[in-house]
């Protein structure tokens, strides 16, 4: 089949809550096939659940897809030729096409009420049978609807299903697929308050917005039928439908939004890069055609085709995401880091008892540039960089097998030579005179260096003692290595 002339995508969000990772997913396959196709890529928000509405989620999204790159051709914040583009702005649309369905009886009006409703389901379930809608009101006459309209009877208006046969799809993912028209529900098309249901809502605009690629999530599968026999009905041209696998998490469950980190705007709080989501966001359901696995966003909006996308269900990996995440930070320029990481140092250099320059925090953020997988981790990886003195036991500062007597005597020994050490104070030139001052002691190196770094950290894991001390500088580094003397001198009681 060849390509429709148009290439027209659209992301058609409910703003029903915040973006999570598969609404991100979502958004960026659209985006990325509509551009990978010379297409647009088109915003509707579905708002036709008022009752599940969330304020403020429309320009929530917009911030944050914005954060992330993906901007649209079409939508409710830049207009376009076929607005508008807020569902709740298109109920005359609706009702206006609705009446064709009426017309060809494929659609009905019900007048059942709530309660004849309910006794119905009631009935089916003491039967064991699959609730679904009994076509009390099918066969009604257009003259007795209009009698009952005419009386004040309310109204609901459903898709009139075949009644046998198979109804038969093609996603351009899983191919056929066969459904069974006996399963499938006289649905509600059009609600008694006159606002249409999503299912016929969505089919309407991808319409008449001329939509040529309908992606979406799977769990819209069984939506496939209900959708392709109103296209039917109306006589209008199929889009294709791609519809999205499922995204699990590792042990094969559902991501969850209890288990707290769907939401994206988290993922940006924490300190996850816009390039690195991208990219891992990406591969949630597509492969590229080599093992290539950065990929920037305009290389996606080139690479990205239907064809390396799967069916099978995609797996969230954090891991992955970190390791991705830490990739962007390593590439980044020590002046771009430094901004980003800034926030998330306010209140540490606010509180540090001595003057925060740029300078030192250039060299702190640095430090830390190569091991930082999440911007917000700054905050406690580097946190002994300003205080006085970290707390820690006396028993950290000695090494393995050595004893307090012994840590106390090398700390002394470093902390003699470098009050009067006059080399630059590098991290080069203090790893080489340190290290030949404890040959010269005919010392191990363990039982120097390790008390070294604890007293500059205060830490079993940090960074090693010659960085640390090349960004602390001459003055606190003695400080430090005095004052974990002191920590020894009070444990043992001298
Ligand atoms: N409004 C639907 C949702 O937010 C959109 C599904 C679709 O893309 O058709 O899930």
């Amino acid at each position: 089949m060849s390509e429709p002339e148009k290439v027209r995508l659209r992301l058609a969000p409910s703003p029903t809550g915040f973006l999570h990772i598969g609404n991100l997913r979502t958004a960026l396959f659209g985006y990325l096939l509509a551009k990978s196709m010379h297409g647009e890529f088109i915003l509707r928000i579905e708002d036709t659940d008022e009752k599940r509405e969330v304020e403020g989620a429309v320009d929530s999204l917009l911030n944050v897809l914005t954060w992330l790159g993906i901007n649209f051709d079409e939508g409710p914040h830049l207009g376009g030729d076929y607005g508008p583009y807020i569902q709740t702005r298109r109920l005359d649309i609706y009702q206006k096409e609705i009446q064709t369905l009426l017309d060809n009886r494929k659609a009905y009006r019900c007048f059942c009420t709530p309660e004849r409703l309910t006794e119905m389901r009631e009935e089916q379930q003491k039967n064991k049978q699959a609730p679904r809608y009994d076509r009390h009101c099918r066969n009604l006459s257009e003259d007795e609807a209009q009698a009952k309209i005419k009386a004040g009877e309310s109204f609901v208006i459903r898709q009139a299903m075949p009644l046998d046969g198979v109804v038969e799809v093609y996603d351009e993912l899983r191919g056929a697929i066969k459904f069974q028209a006996e399963d499938l529900d006289d649905h509600v098309l059009i609600k008694a308050n006159g606002v249409p249901t999503y299912q016929f809502a969505s089919v309407v605009d991808d319409h008449l917005m001329e939509i040529s690629h309908v992606t979406r999530g799977e769990e819209w599968l069984p939506s496939f039928p209900k959708n392709i026999l109103l296209y039917q009905a109306f006589g209008w041209i199929l889009p294709k439908f791609i519809h999205l696998p499922l995204i699990l998490n590792k042990t094969g469950g559902k991501l969850s939004k209890r288990q707290g980190d769907v939401f994206v705007e988290d993922y940006k709080t924490k300190g996850y890069l816009s390039e690195a989501l991208i990219n891992f966001c990406a591969f949630l359901g597509w492969h590229g055609k080599t093992d290539q696995e950065i990929f920037s966003l305009e290389e996606l909006e080139k690479e990205f085709s239907i064809a390396g996308m799967g069916a099978s269900p995609a797996v969230f990996d954090l891991e992955k995401l970190n390791y991705l995440n830490g990739y962007y930070i390593r590439q980044m320029s020590p002046e771009n880091l430094v901004d980003l990481v800034k926030p998330y140092l306010t209140e540490a250099i606010a509180t540090a008892p001595f003057n925060i320059s740029d300078e030192y925090l250039t060299k702190i953020i640095s430090l830390e540039q190569e091991r930082l997988k999440v911007l917000g981790e700054i905050t406690q990886a580097t946190a002994y960089f300003f205080v006085d003195q970290s707390e820690y036991e006396a028993q950290l500062l000695v090494w393995k097998k050595s004893d307090a007597e012994k840590t106390k005597t090398n700390l002394q020994t470093l902390a003699d030579y470098l009050a009067v050490y006059s080399g630059d104070w590098t991290k080069e030139n203090l790893e080489s005179s340190i290290k030949q001052l404890i040959a010269d002691q005919g010392g191990q190196v363990g039982d120097y260096l390790w008390p070294m770094r604890v007293a500059l950290t205060g830490r079993q894991f940090s960074p090693g003692p010659f960085e640390v001390a090349a960004v602390l500088g001459k003055e606190i580094t003695l400080k430090r290595i005095k004052g974990a003397i002191n920590i020894l001198n009070l444990e043992s009681g001298s």
